[in-house]
């Protein structure tokens, strides 16, 4: 039987397969001496039912390790669209960590009680017009207000779904009521310095239900850069460049200086956002700490 493991205590993995639950040991050949990461939370198994055993676990398609969990389905990035300003470079930062470690994006505006809903369509048509070819889904919500989630809840039900974003924006407010639990610490943003301080410092995996799991993490809120080797990695990190790059000339473009290259010309044709690329040669200069113009 195939199933995902969704929570794991003292040795024993708890195993949803067709929504029941399944309590299981590792078979021993899976055990490694001191391996934390033989099988995890959101891992795909394959389970011997009569025995109680996990006997294969599936190439996992992401992993976080703050906290330790695999498969994520989506990273839901939290923003406030107004206190704190919703701000595109710290946008676009935690959106290259959510790509570079392969998890499917979507948008979280908070705070939307505090602009009009005028200023919110000019606000959300904009930001489609930047991502559009990102195709993200974007929920506008109340964190404060439960009765505000249904859509959101409905889109993260089945999936194990990792929120992230900067501190102040309600991140802890929202998880608390998709629980509807008071179990995040939530804190007053005048209460916080605007520099490193964090209120929610702790990693932690949530059960809404058997099969949806949320998770609070502070991994990708970090607003730092992902390591990166190659040069054109980079670019693969900008799903939106793809359809262009594909047309440079040379095949390690870096698309800032090389000739016939077809980000560049698609930049001109205003068929890539200027702020996209502008954050890219942003993205590059701080990765490889090179400054060319
Ligand atoms: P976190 O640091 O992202 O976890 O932010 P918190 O959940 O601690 O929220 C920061 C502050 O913003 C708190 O005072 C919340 O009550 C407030 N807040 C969160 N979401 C909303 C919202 O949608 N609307 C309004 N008006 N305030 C909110
Ligand atoms: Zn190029």
């Amino acid at each position: 039987m195939k199933g995902r493991v969704i929570r794991k205590i003292k040795g024993f993995y708890y195993v949803n397969s067709d929504n029941n639950i399944y309590e299981c040991k590792l078979r021993g050949a899976l055990k490694i001496k001191n391996d934390k990461l033989n099988c995890i939370v959101g891992d795909i198994v394959e389970f011997d039912e009569k025995e109680q055993a996990i006997c294969k676990v599936f190439e996992r398609e992401n992993y976080l390790d703050r906290p330790l969990i695999s498969n994520i389905d989506y990273a839901g990035i939290t923003f406030a669209i107004k206190s704190p300003d919703f701000d595109y470079t710290n946008f676009q930062k935690v959106l290259l960590n959510v790509y570079d470690r392969n998890i499917t994006p979507f948008v979280i505006f908070t705070k939307v009680d505090l602009i009009s809903d005028t200023e919110l369509k000019e606000f959300t048509d904009n930001f489609h017009m930047v991502f559009s070819t990102l195709e993200l889904d974007v929920f506008p919500v109340i964190a404060t207000d439960d009765t505000a989630l249904s859509d959101l809840r409905e889109f993260i039900a089945g999936k194990i779904t990792a929120f992230s974003g900067p501190s102040g924006v309600g991140k802890s407010t929202l998880i608390n009521n998709l629980l509807n639990e008071d179990i995040l610490r939530t804190g007053d943003i005048s209460e916080k310095t605007d520099r490193g301080k964090h209120t929610t410092t702790e990693s932690r995996i949530f059960e809404l239900d058997n099969s949806t799991l949320i998770v609070d993490t502070p991994g990708f809120s970090s607003l730092d850069f992902p390591k990166l080797k190659e040069k054109t990695a980079l670019s693969r990190l900008f799903p939106d460049f793809q359809d262009y790059s594909v047309l440079c000339k040379f095949r390690d473009c870096t698309h800032i200086n090389e000739p016939e290259c077809g980000v560049k010309s698609a930049l001109e044709n205003a068929k890539i956002p200027k702020l996209r690329y502008e954050f890219y040669l942003y993205s590059y200069n701080n990765i490889f700490r090179e400054v060319k113009k």
